[in-house]
């Protein structure tokens, strides 16, 4: 890294007159350093690209798991969908295979670690990015340590950050709790509770099967969801991964992912229907102070409301860039649609049809291949 020392002599308000602003200078900046990040490094040094001269990453986490170091204790290696591989070490390189009742939130992180170290990936955190803006014609990458001056950025910061809530009327009166999934620890700390559950994905279904085994509850989604009887084959993954990424090269936001898999019937969620547990209400119309409220009138008592509604791409720091089309999409391009169309310098990994384990993986690669390649690195 080389420093970029500039004297800034007006900043519109004055206030900053005569600073003088370090930067450090690098190629490319991965920002986040989850599966997706990773990957996208992985393939920066397969290519030659020279970690801290070439790239880096930045972390805003305190240690190494992207995402899965925050997941809920009950997401264990045999409950979640799957976690693929990252290129080149195998997650059987630190858990026995047939080890399955471990924790997501504590086996990845070791992955991640293991990871980062056998290839020595540069990884910087905890390092926040707070904003990037274009200065002559180099993007500046502010965090809440150091300022980057760079040429090209992965940006790979998913969507953990940026927890998605609807709004509904009344929703400051309710005189119980609300969470969202992001913050949902335990079942027990609900019994004797009435909960109602929002949303009509897996994690939604995931947490309805665990709080109603230890409390009644409600459950509520916006759409009739899509239950498969046919397990998910790769082919099905396929279409989903292609009609995903059919909708970013269009610049439409790229959708819930149960919107495009359906939810398989698991053997814990055919139990959960037997239970009765499985009594999927519409969603209602209003909040009041002590529960619910639909259209027609009825009502619903309730302690808690759990908000199983999703995340949507954590991009705010990237705001000045203007990427976004008026609707909020970004149109997308390149050989897996990781380049962003507005700037092609920008890439976008574990964004739309990369956003899971297998497809973060892939995105990486082409990020990877095509930034550089833009960039005259290699
Ligand atoms: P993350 O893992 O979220 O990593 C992003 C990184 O960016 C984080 O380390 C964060 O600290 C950092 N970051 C964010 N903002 C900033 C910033 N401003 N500055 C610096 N750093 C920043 N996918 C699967 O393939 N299989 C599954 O079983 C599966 N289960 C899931 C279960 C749940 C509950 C959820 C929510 C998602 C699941 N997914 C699953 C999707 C999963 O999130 C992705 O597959 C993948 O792990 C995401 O990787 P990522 O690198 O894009 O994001």
């Amino acid at each position: 890294m080389t420093t970029e020392r500039t004297q800034t002599t007006e900043n519109g308000n004055g206030s900053s007159r005569g600073e003088i602003h370090v930067a450090y200078k690098v190629d490319i900046v991965v920002i986040g350093a989850g599966q997706a990040g990773l990957s996208s490094a992985y393939h920066l040094m397969r290519l030659g690209l020279k970690p801290g001269r070439n790239f880096l990453l930045l972390d805003k986490s305190e240690q190494a798991g992207g995402a899965w170091q925050y997941r809920w204790p009950s997401l264990t290696l045999s409950t979640v969908n799957r976690i693929h591989d990252l290129p080149g070490m195998q997650f059987a390189e630190i858990i026995d295979p047939g080890v399955t009742e471990v924790k997501a939130s504590v086996v990845v992180p070791r992955y991640y670690e293991a990871y980062e170290r056998k290839f020595q990936l540069p990884v910087y955190r905890p390092v926040t990015v707070k904003v990037v803006c274009e200065r002559n014609g180099r993007f500046r990458v502010e965090t809440d340590r150091e300022t980057f001056s760079v040429r090209g950025l992965i940006n790979a910061t998913g969507t953990w950050e940026t927890p998605s809530i609807p709004t509904y009327p009344g929703q400051e009166l309710f005189k119980g709790r609300q969470l969202h999934a992001r913050d949902y620890r335990t079942a027990d700390e609900f019994a004797g509770k009435h909960v109602v559950v929002v949303g009509g994905g897996i994690s939604a279904l995931q947490l309805l099967d665990e709080i109603s085994r230890v409390t009644s509850t409600t459950w509520v989604t916006r759409r009739e969801p899509r239950f498969r009887d046919a397990p998910f084959t790769p082919e099905d993954g396929r279409a989903a991964v292609a009609t995903v990424e059919d909708r970013v090269r269009r610049g439409l936001v790229p959708g819930s992912v149960v919107s495009v898999t359906g939810i398989p019937w698991t053997p814990a969620l055919k139990a959960a229907r037997e239970r009765g547990v499985l009594n999927r209400l519409p969603m209602f119309s209003e909040i009041t102070e002590t529960g619910v409220r639909w259209p027609d009138g009825t009502e619903r008592q309730a302690d808690v409301i759990l908000w199983a509604t999703g995340f949507r791409s954590s991009l705010d720091h990237l705001a000045p860039l203007q990427i976004r089309e008026d609707d909020g999409g970004i149109v997308m391009t390149g050989r897996l649609a990781t380049q962003v169309a507005r700037d092609p310098r920008v890439h976008l990994v574990g964004y739309g049809p990369s956003a899971s384990t297998i497809g973060a993986n892939r995105a990486g690669a082409a990020a990877a291949r095509e930034l550089s390649a833009y960039l005259g690195l290699a």
